[in-house]
């Protein structure tokens, strides 16, 4: 999981000019912490635990932004294979590949920030809670650097989460506070620690309002133009920029909704994406649904930056329980029942599954869930076959042809409304 801060679908947000500044200076502040040791730096998973990070006053990089980003300058398919030689199988996630590769060819995207490589850590830190190749990624630069690798080992596939299960997290969270205070230097302090959830909390709540907002008719945000506009709360949460952002967005939003300004000029059919954004072809797909008036309203993927367990209250406990209550880490049975509600929530006309070939744990129809879906909600569904990063996956041909007949399809089918969509 993860985004990257290119422009590629953005549609005329007058705050983009505020995330552009806040990305690079995302990039060149870890950057600068690294190089000059004005600050320890970490590596975190993109839902990991990372308001231990800024409470001990880490600078923090996200290696799957890194992944997002050679997905989307495509430098990906140029370097994975370097991976792929070293016994990391295609089959395996293509941020993975895309990353060591990227490594290994002393390539990144990043360049365009005045990079010459991803900043260095001090310490890596991972949750499985989104699945277990995370902790294989950075256990590879723990060997390569002789660093400190250090997480959480998550459950998965939960029914309920239950108070046996954040007792086991909350556990696992207070005991890595000791490596991670050794390498920085200095004790947690409670405050600070609260503090940095609760900016976490306000970033998840001002974040939901945005996504939010495509429940309106026309809807003023896309998935392709969320996408962008999720940079801040996957690599700053726990941050005040990351907040002060997200007010200006939501703002944004509310006069587009009061104007009655979509993300398209029309809006004819509205649309559900499950599953990972195919990040090297992510302004195709924005012009392909664009053409066919229809707009892609609302995600998984984005909403997966939304933490509504998180309390400042109960700092350790409420991260336990907000990281193991995201859809990733669910069962079969709440993740249907999620998408139920999503569907609803934001009247769809139909719902996409991108079935990412190298992120089983992103791709939700490899157990029936579609089939479900469509008998119990009566929405069409459509699946797309692709990747997050490998291209040789995707056929745009294909794709094409998929979207175009479902389309036509949704011109026969019955509205949302008709459904029991909000009317
Ligand atoms: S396997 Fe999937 S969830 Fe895990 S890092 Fe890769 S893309 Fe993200």
């Amino acid at each position: 999981m993860a985004t990257t801060d290119r422009p590629a679908t953005e549609s005329g947000f007058r705050a983009s000019a505020r995330l552009k500044e806040l990305m690079a200076g995302h990039f060149t502040g870890v950057d600068r912490a690294a190089r000059e040791k004005s600050a320890p730096v970490a590596w975190c998973t993109s839902v990991g635990p990372v308001e231990l990070l800024r409470a001990l006053g880490y600078q923090v990089f996200f290696p799957e932004n890194h992944g997002a980003l050679l997905g989307a300058s495509r430098v990906a398919g140029e370097v994975m294979g370097r991976a792929h030689a070293l016994g990391y199988s295609p089959d395996i996630c293509s941020y993975l590949t895309s990353d060591i590769g990227a490594y290994l060819a002393g390539k990144t995207p990043l360049s365009r920030f005045g990079l010459s490589a991803a900043p260095r850590p001090d310490l890596l830190l991972y949750s499985t809670n989104q699945c277990r190749e995370v902790r294989d990624w950075f256990e590879f630069y723990g060997r390569e650097w002789n660093l400190p690798v250090v997480g959480v080992t998550s459950f998965r596939d939960l029914g309920e989460v239950e108070d046996s299960h954040v007792d086991a997290i909350t556990r696992q969270l207070e005991a890595l506070i000791p490596a991670l205070e050794a390498v920085a230097g200095r004790r947690l302090d409670a405050a600070a620690l609260e503090l940095a959830v609760d900016r976490s909390r306000t970033c998840s709540d001002l974040w939901r309002q945005c996504l939010d907002a495509s429940a309106s008719r026309p809807a003023p945000l896309s998935f392709f133009d969320a996408t962008i506009q999720m940079g801040p709360a996957v690599v700053l949460r726990g941050t005040a920029e990351a907040c002060d952002y997200y007010r200006l967005l939501a703002a944004e939003l509310a006069e587009r909704v009061a104007a009655g300004r979509g993300a398209l000029p029309r809006e004819r059919f509205r649309l559900y994406w499950d599953g990972m954004p195919i990040w090297g072809r992510l302004r195709d797909l924005a012009s392909l649904f664009a053409g066919l008036e229809t707009s892609v309203v609302a995600s998984t993927y984005c909403n997966s930056w939304v933490f509504d367990a998180l309390d400042p209250r109960h700092p350790l406990r409420s991260m336990a329980r907000a990281s193991l209550e995201l859809f990733i880490a669910r069962a079969e049975g709440p993740k249907q029942r999620y998408l139920e509600r999503m569907s609803r929530q934001f009247q769809v006309d139909g719902l996409v599954f991108h079935d990412a070939r190298t992120c089983p744990n992103n791709s939700n129809v490899r157990f029936g869930l579609a089939q479900r879906l469509r008998r119990t909600s009566g929405v069409p569904v459509l699946v797309l076959d692709g990747d997050l990063n490998d291209l040789r996956c995707f056929s745009d041909e294909q794709a094409r042809t998929n979207v175009e007949a479902f389309v036509e399809q949704l011109e026969g089918s019955a509205p949302a409304a008709a459904r029991g969509g909000r009317p």
